[in-house]
């Protein structure tokens, strides 16, 4: 049965997420995509189709991904071709799990169709960092804060939620540290004692708010300092799983490993 809809051809820029064999011959591959967001496509007859995709279908090389969509059917991969190689991430375990875990977080916080031009220029930033040599564990709290911004979850560090006064005045003359709320993705200031919520300073705080305007020239500059990245680490991640109600295989091996 053919379906008689009309074929439409795209193209985009995209990593690929995963890939599968499929049947006898055939691979399934999801791409994040910039034009469309994640895509779900069949490369089909896999001996054919390695020489004609052969060493450009990899995780970590930034490609350009053409593919014909028929309604009610698989999208079929028609051609691919190489922009960029992080090929870097190889060299390195944890760049590797890391890199991993930043296209899953992409997939699974950017599901629905669509361009995501932000979300993907986030990707590629850290996934250029990650080659680079950022150390991973700043990169992934980077992406993931980045994510969250663009994707609307927040948290809403501008102000304190009692008093109203914004975190860029607090710290004059009065404590240094606030109580964050995981569940509100707000924040009480030193002044306005909150039971409950986790303790975090208003440098990390800061930086956090930074890395929210999610501008990839930023992210790639922004040096976060030690001490600041270990509180982010307690309070990021547990944060996006708990909004995001799901949770990563690949990052509980990083934080608990
Ligand atoms: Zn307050």
């Amino acid at each position: 049965m053919s379906s008689q809809g009309p074929r439409s051809f795209k193209s985009s820029r995209a990593f690929l997420v995963r890939s599968a064999d499929s049947g006898e011959t055939d691979r399934r591959l999801s791409f994040f995509t910039e034009s469309e967001g994640l895509v779900h496509m069949t490369a089909k007859a896999a001996l054919r189709s390695r020489k004609r995709f052969g060493g450009s279908l990899q995780k970590y090389f930034l490609l350009d991904v053409s593919w014909t969509e028929t309604p009610g059917r698989n999208a079929i991969l028609d051609s691919v071709s190489l922009l960029a190689s992080y090929w870097e991430i190889v060299a390195d375990w944890e760049r590797v799990r890391h890199a991993d875990y930043l296209l899953e977080l992409a997939a699974t916080m950017f599901p629905q169709p669509g361009p995501k031009p932000k979300a993907f220029r986030i990707l590629l930033a850290e996934m250029k960092s990650l080659a680079g040599g950022e150390p991973p564990p700043a990169g992934a709290r980077k992406a993931e804060a980045a994510f969250l911004s663009v994707g609307g979850w927040g948290p809403d560090l501008g102000e304190c939620r009692g008093c109203g006064r914004p975190s860029g005045t607090l710290g004059k003359g009065g404590a240094s540290a606030v109580r964050f709320s995981l569940a509100d993705g707000r924040f009480s200031c030193g002044s306005c004692t909150g039971a409950g919520g986790i303790s975090m300073s208003l440098g990390a705080v800061r930086t956090w708010k930074a890395l929210q305007s999610s501008s990839p020239s930023l992210l790639r500059r922004l040096r976060i300092p030690d001490r600041i990245l270990e509180e982010l680490q307690q309070v990021i991640p547990r944060y996006l799983e708990l909004h995001l109600g799901k949770s990563f295989r690949s990052l509980g091996g990083i934080e608990k490993g």
